[in-house]
């Protein structure tokens, strides 16, 4: 059965109340309007890829493949209908933030909500038993590329703003649809260096996928790049040059100490798991040029820390190991951090976070799960540069991100943004 409806067996039954003016805001929540806008997200392309631009370049050429371009244009369309004051901004060409504010009938307390527009490649099409942008739903799954990561999540944040605007509120709600959070986030980036940001939002919640768990806590991330420089010579002459690839050895070794240690002494964190060190590129050489010395040897490691493994301390402790074993191989050591982005450590009594706890308790009727983001979302961005207090909380497995045969229990997309809107309005309420 292929349907653009949620499947009756497993929608969540609700009571639209569009009448009664004194309905609860997630009572407001139309099940077939949240599915058909993430079925019409789903269905459009909008894949992020390596040849993206992730900044504004000076004469640079319009893409051929805009990115977010068409999930931007609909949702400002979506948001522009509602009467909402929308903001389109490209971070970089074809690849738009696109921003609502939305303010309430009286001043009062800025709660954000927070998803991205792009999505990983779908890959082979051949490992897909559907068609990756069918946006379909069948037997209660929306399905595609994006259903989960996140285009569930877009249609529930944007439905439960709308549901909270129509149920009256006072305060300040904020929509940003943001780019290029499967690059470099220069969405989110951008965003936290607004004037908006830094306009007082007391909360954000950031709608990935995470399987209905709370996450007020993410794992931070290093990358770094160790170039060993030695000078270049024929295989056959080694004593005329000097090889930089054998100190590679007791470098990996090093790092899978200095791992083993630091997961001793700090221990698995209760939502993040272990600190990790894992080397992912070494490149050294020419494969087709067996009898030539490099003089060069790199080595790139993706560093995952939990909070008790601050940077600072984390880098110098890293680069000094690089360094000792380059000076006593006689090479150059260049040690480069790529990328910094700090954990997220919200507090569970931080506001959003009790309201979002409340609000899944009372729609759900469960006790919520507390859960950790084993990787970094643009809530980690948010937190790092415009310091907001952020919490990852949306529909969809985590499993299931960039895998074939993404697709995400619409149920599930529908109870999110009923419990978006009950955090909302508990949020600016104050009750929880
Ligand atoms: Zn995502």
């Amino acid at each position: 059965m292929t349907t653009s409806k949620p499947d009756p067996a497993t929608a969540v039954p609700v009571t639209p109340a569009a009448n009664d003016s004194h309905a609860r805001a997630a009572d407001r929540i139309d099940p077939d309007a949240v599915l058909d806008l993430a079925s019409r997200l789903v269905r459009l392309r909008t894949v992020h890829d390596r040849t993206a631009p992730s900044v504004e370049q000076p004469g640079q050429q319009p893409l051929e493949k805009p990115v977010e371009q068409p999930a931007a244009d609909l949702l400002a369309e979506v948001m522009a209908s509602y009467g909402w004051d929308v903001t389109v901004t490209d971070v970089a060409p074809g690849r738009p933030n696109v921003i609502a504010v939305i303010e309430g009938r009286a001043t009062g307390r800025t709660l954000m909500f927070e998803g991205h527009t792009d999505v990983v490649t779908e890959g082979d099409p051949a490992a897909w038993s559907f068609d990756p942008y069918a946006g379909d739903v069948v037997d209660g799954f929306l399905r595609g590329r994006g259903a989960a990561d996140m285009k569930g999540g877009l249609a529930a944040m944007i439905h439960a703003a709308r549901a909270v605007e129509q149920a009256g509120f006072s305060g300040r709600l904020i929509v940003a649809a943001l780019a290029d959070e499967e690059g470099m986030m220069s969405g989110a980036k951008a965003f936290a260096a607004s004037d908006l940001a830094r306009s007082g939002v007391d909360g954000v919640i950031v709608c990935e996928p995470e399987a209905g768990e709370i996450c007020t806590v993410a794992k931070g991330a290093l990358r770094i790049a160790i170039d060993y420089i030695g000078v270049m010579a024929h295989g056959a002459m080694p004593q005329m040059g000097r090889n930089p690839i054998p100190a590679l050895g007791p470098l990996l070794v090093g790092v899978a100490e200095l791992e083993r240690q630091l997961q001793h002494s700090v221990g698995p964190h209760p939502e993040l798991g272990e600190f990790y060190v894992t080397p992912t590129i070494v490149a050294a050489g020419d494969t087709e040029q067996l009898n030539v010395i490099p003089a060069v040897a790199r080595l790139r490691l993706d560093v995952r820390t939990v909070p008790a493994t601050p940077h600072a301390p984390l880098l110098q402790l890293l680069e000094r190991l690089a360094r000792e074993i380059a000076d006593e191989a006689g090479l150059g050591c260049q040690f480069d951090v790529i990328d910094d982005r700090a954990p997220v450590e919200t507090p569970e009594d931080a506001d959003v976070v009790r309201a979002l706890v409340a609000a899944h308790r009372d729609i759900v009727g469960a006790e919520p799960t507390f859960g950790g983001v084993p990787g970094t979302t643009d809530g980690t961005i948010l937190s790092r540069d415009a310091g907001l207090q952020t919490v990852v909380y949306g529909p969809g497995g985590k499993w299931i991100a960039h895998q074939a045969d993404e697709m995400c229990a619409a149920a599930d997309i529908v109870t999110a943004a009923q419990v978006y809107a009950e955090a909302a309005e508990r949020f600016f309420a104050g009750s929880w």
